[in-house]
């Protein structure tokens, strides 16, 4: 396995790669990998014979009222992830070679950034598809992969891809849960005992909701609702939006009347969790 930082020899990893007809594949990450990242690059694996992974705490998409020191780093452990599944390029650039000082250039996909996350954290979603621009050019693979953890992040790159012509298929992979139902993220190891206890309830309302729905409730605000109150119960929670919205453009719904996403974002002390779930029902009329 090779672990590279500097732009150029990486770039030409997989350019080598791909002159041998290999198929190759991206999965972009901020480290401290955990199962929900392994399901990505065994994907990856899976599908493709030159696999890269991009380790990087992109600074771009932390907010001022953001603690980016607190995001938890764990390189050593990621390496060995990464070697025993078989990973062939650990990109692990540093902050000042991604963003040069005097970087004026910004990737803004307007509209779907402009939504749920979009609104409560101005700016994350353009740093977030800045670097994944970068990221695209910089390891030029024939795929990527994004997890649906991420949902609006995953819609934002697959819109973004499309809309510059970027010649990089966008692999979505459906989220990793832990025994209780908690979305794994890389966040949960700054959860207290009791608050890692409280954060299952985020998926438990969703999962109730889904079923919900699936038995004939489609009235947006009631069922927003009753997620609130669920989180509510759980104990002390500040929760920043639930929403139900269109799955492809994120418009919010007030009646589901086709795919939809359920999508809310919390925090529990300090920490920020979001978590979504999909919701098929045929449309109507
Ligand atoms: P991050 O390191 O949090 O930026 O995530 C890197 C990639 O892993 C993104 O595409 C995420 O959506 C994906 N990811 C993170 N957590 C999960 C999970 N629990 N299940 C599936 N994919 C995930």
């Amino acid at each position: 396995m090779l672990k590279l930082t500097a732009i150029e020899t990486s770039r030409q990893a997989v350019w080598a790669a791909r002159q041998k007809g290999q198929q190759s594949g991206l999965v972009p990450t901020m480290g401290a990998l955990h199962e929900g990242h392994y399901s990505l690059i065994r994907e990856a694996r899976a599908r493709c014979d030159f696999v890269a992974v991009s380790v990087f705490v992109n600074p771009a998409q932390f907010g001022p009222n953001e603690d980016i020191t607190a995001y938890p780093r764990t390189e050593a452990a990621d390496l060995a992830a990464c070697e025993s599944l078989g990973v062939d390029l650990v990109f692990v650039p540093a902050v000042e070679s991604i963003f040069p000082p005097n970087t004026l250039t910004n990737v803004v996909v307007s509209g779907l950034t402009e939504r749920l996350c979009g609104l409560r954290r101005p700016g994350h979603f353009t740093g977030v598809a800045t670097v994944v621009a970068k990221l695209f050019h910089i390891l030029p693979t024939d795929v990527a992969f994004f997890g649906e953890k991420d949902y609006q992040q995953l819609q934002i790159v697959k819109r973004m891809v499309r809309d510059l012509d970027i010649p990089i298929d966008i692999v979505a992979c459906p989220t990793i849960r832990e025994p209780d139902g908690l979305a794994m993220s890389s966040r949960n190891v700054l959860l207290s005992t009791d608050e890692r206890q409280r954060a299952a309830s985020l998926s438990h309302a969703l999962f109730r909701t889904r079923d919900r729905v699936l038995g004939g409730e489609r009235d947006v605000a009631t069922l927003t609702a009753a997620i609130r109150d669920e989180i509510k119960a759980a104990g002390p929670f500040d929760v920043d939006y639930v929403e139900i919205v269109d799955d492809q453009s994120l418009e919010p719904l007030t009646t589901i009347d086709r795919s939809a996403r359920i999508c809310l974002a919390a925090r529990i002390g300090t920490v920020h969790l979001i978590d979504n779930i999909g919701v098929d029902v045929p449309p109507t009329g």
